[in-house]
């Protein structure tokens, strides 16, 4: 078994199409990261029990993130509603926007997280890929436009959840981390087990 975590998008796609073993996706870039987005699925059903009618907010770096992306392509084969929350230069790809019109799906494109924080189940921030940009100055100018604090909090539901690929940098204050509804060190302990059940799929020991 390969598994592959590549700067180039598609780089894991086309190992695939030369190896002769399986090839397992873990970053291709900006483009996709399947492992995660099997991860945070397990993580919301763990947590709020259901798919079915959730409000997934997903904020920040929509644009590089490459979690979000994986993430919502797998979330648009269940019945839940999306928010896309993000400065205007980090929007989420057409692409992946046209994936979510085409299974039929409400979405709703924001600059502001208070649109959506009190109806969430599921707020999903990602810190804005830093690596990715060009021009410093751009990322300067962004780099702390969403910051989940406890003043935000009080305004979201006593039922959802916060999750976050990690690492952080500043987008969660550490005041979040004791809140129950802080989802992501056990999401990342999640990640853990759900590549342990992968690798033993792949190789026929499940
Ligand atoms: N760890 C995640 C990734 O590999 C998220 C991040 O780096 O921000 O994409």
């Amino acid at each position: 078994m390969i598994v592959i975590r590549h700067p180039e998008v598609g780089s894991a796609a086309t190992a695939a199409h030369y190896a002769s073993k399986p090839v397992i996706n873990a970053g291709d870039g900006v483009g996709e990261h399947p492992t995660q987005a099997l991860l945070d699925l397990f993580t919301v059903v763990e947590a709020l029990g259901t798919l079915s009618g959730l409000k997934v907010a997903m904020v920040g770096d929509l644009k590089y993130g490459r979690t979000v992306h994986s993430l919502t392509k797998l979330l648009a084969n269940y019945p839940v509603e999306f928010v896309f929350v993000s400065p205007d230069i980090l929007q989420m790809p057409k692409d992946i926007l046209e994936v979510v019109q085409a299974s039929g799906h409400k979405y709703t494109i924001t600059e502001d997280v208070h649109d959506c924080i009190s109806d969430s189940d599921v707020l999903y921030i990602t810190r804005v890929q830093k690596e990715r940009f060009t021009d410093l100055a751009q990322y300067e100018a962004v780099k702390d436009h969403y910051v989940v604090d406890p003043a935000l909090m009080e305004r979201a539901k006593q039922k959802m959840i916060v999750m976050h690929p990690l690492p952080r940098v500043n987008e969660i204050s550490y005041a979040i981390d004791n809140d129950p509804r802080a989802a992501y060190f056990r999401q990342m302990r999640n990640g853990m087990y759900m590549r342990m059940a992968l690798l033993a799929a792949v190789l026929g020991k499940a």
